[in-house]
């Protein structure tokens, strides 16, 4: 992970988490730690979500960063339902992976980020997941020899019918891919 050596960099990307619907109430944290003690993968996680909250708070974007905590979110809203201070906890987590694709940071020590990557890739292509191209697209981008590794067992999938020889894409690709477009354009 570079770090966030512009003061304005950080000053922005701060702002943009402060500005999510209901993101004002991260100042509100009381750090009680049921959102930790709640999350199914926070163990592990380099940093908890109540210890995320804290590093946010004091402005230690750096920090927050170099975790894995954004990467192994589950999306599973335990957190969120269960905040006594109405934190959406969740959404900070998505807005952190947005912010961090749109700034270039990238967490060296997750390879998440780059499965999340070669899955959009993917779906903007097919229209739809293609389990087989989404592996070749992730193992090149990470260690393309543990592709080799996995050879004889995507093939077994594919023998038995759990993996498609090609991907199917969706009739009216180009519709969705115009959907997309309009919604990235409006976010
Ligand atoms: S549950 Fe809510 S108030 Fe408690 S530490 Fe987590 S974010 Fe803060
Ligand atoms: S939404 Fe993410 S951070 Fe919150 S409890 Fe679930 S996995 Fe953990």
């Amino acid at each position: 992970m570079q770090a966030v050596e512009s003061e304005k960099v950080k000053q922005t990307f701060l702002a943009n988490i402060y500005s999510i619907p209901y993101g004002e109430r991260l100042a509100e944290c009381q750090q009680c730690g049921t959102c930790s003690a709640s999350c199914p993968t926070g163990e592990r996680m380099d940093y908890s979500p109540r210890e995320i909250i804290a590093a946010l708070r004091a402005g230690l974007l750096d920090r927050v960063l170099e975790t894995n905590t954004v990467w192994l979110c589950s999306s599973c809203y335990s957190c969120t339902v269960r905040c006594p201070a109405g934190i959406k906890f969740t959404d900070v987590m998505y807005e952190l992976k947005r912010l961090g694709n749109d700034y270039g940071f990238k967490s060296r020590k997750s390879p998440t980020a780059k499965m999340a990557k070669s899955f959009v890739k993917t779906v903007d292509r097919h229209g739809r997941n293609a389990e087989g191209e989404l592996l070749v697209r992730y193992y090149l981008s990470t260690n393309p020899l543990s592709a080799l590794k996995q050879f004889w067992f995507g093939l077994r999938m594919m023998l038995r019918g759990r993996m498609p020889f090609l991907p199917h894409g969706i009739k009216g690709r180009n519709d969705l891919k115009k959907m997309i477009q309009a919604a990235t354009e409006g976010a």
